[in-house]
């Protein structure tokens, strides 16, 4: 994979919220509009455009403007994922304030890595919104899979629908005891004072999953 440095991914990022901000997005944005937007001068932002050009990330069209290519583009949902990830992540589990969690982003949105910034969205089950209320990108930026995570690992809601990924044998012989099939979803329903699951399948069969056999229980977070 590219490895982009901090200038280039914000210049990436500048063009995208620029092509977002226009009435079309597909419109071509003016250097000057990218100058400005950076609060860099013309010359440094014709610079790094004919740069980033010549990496394929942005295609120049000399006296009209720029607009992403398909490299540069995901590159900079990716790269404003991890800024909105993060702002989510310092309110929801570090304690910020709503204030104070941009300038942090900013730094950590270039210092992340993708698998990073996908075990966060996932540890967090998968927010759609910063706490700003923008959307936060959903497509998956590491190894394109979807990250499994057992139920002992998982941030643990009741109500939470988890789709259930891989099971051990000796899961699979403790339903066929309880004569149940391999779930495909499972609701979490309560929790007992041992730290067992009280859940329930789509179909209504509701099960206790023991405390021991949670990290039996390989899981995603459905949405
Ligand atoms: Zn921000």
């Amino acid at each position: 994979m590219a490895e982009f440095s901090k200038t280039e991914q914000d210049y990436l990022k500048a063009i995208y919220q620029l092509q977002q901000s226009q009435e079309t997005a597909d419109e071509l944005v003016g250097v000057t509009d990218i100058a400005n937007y950076l609060k860099v001068s013309a010359p440094s932002a014709t610079e790094m455009i004919k740069r980033l050009a010549k990496k394929d990330l942005i295609e120049h069209k000399k006296y009209y403007g720029v607009c992403l290519k398909s490299e540069g583009y995901k590159e900079a949902r990716f790269i404003l994922k991890s800024h909105r990830v993060w702002e989510t992540f310092l309110v929801a589990k570090a304690g910020y304030d709503l204030d104070e969690v941009h300038a942090e982003a900013e730094n950590l949105e270039h210092s992340s890595s993708r698998k990073l910034i996908e075990r966060l969205h996932a540890l967090m089950a998968y927010p759609a919104t910063d706490p700003h209320g923008s959307e936060i990108p959903q497509e998956h930026f590491w190894q394109d899979e979807i990250i499994q995570l057992s139920l002992t690992a998982a941030s643990v809601m009741v109500g939470e629908r988890y789709e259930v990924r891989a099971l051990t044998a000796a899961v699979r012989e403790f339903l066929s005891e309880l004569e149940l099939s391999e779930p495909k979803f499972i609701t979490l329903l309560s929790i007992l004072a041992d730290g067992s699951f009280v859940v329930k399948t789509d179909d209504n069969a509701r099960f206790v999953i023991p405390h021991f056999q949670k990290k039996d229980w390989q899981v995603n977070y459905y949405k």
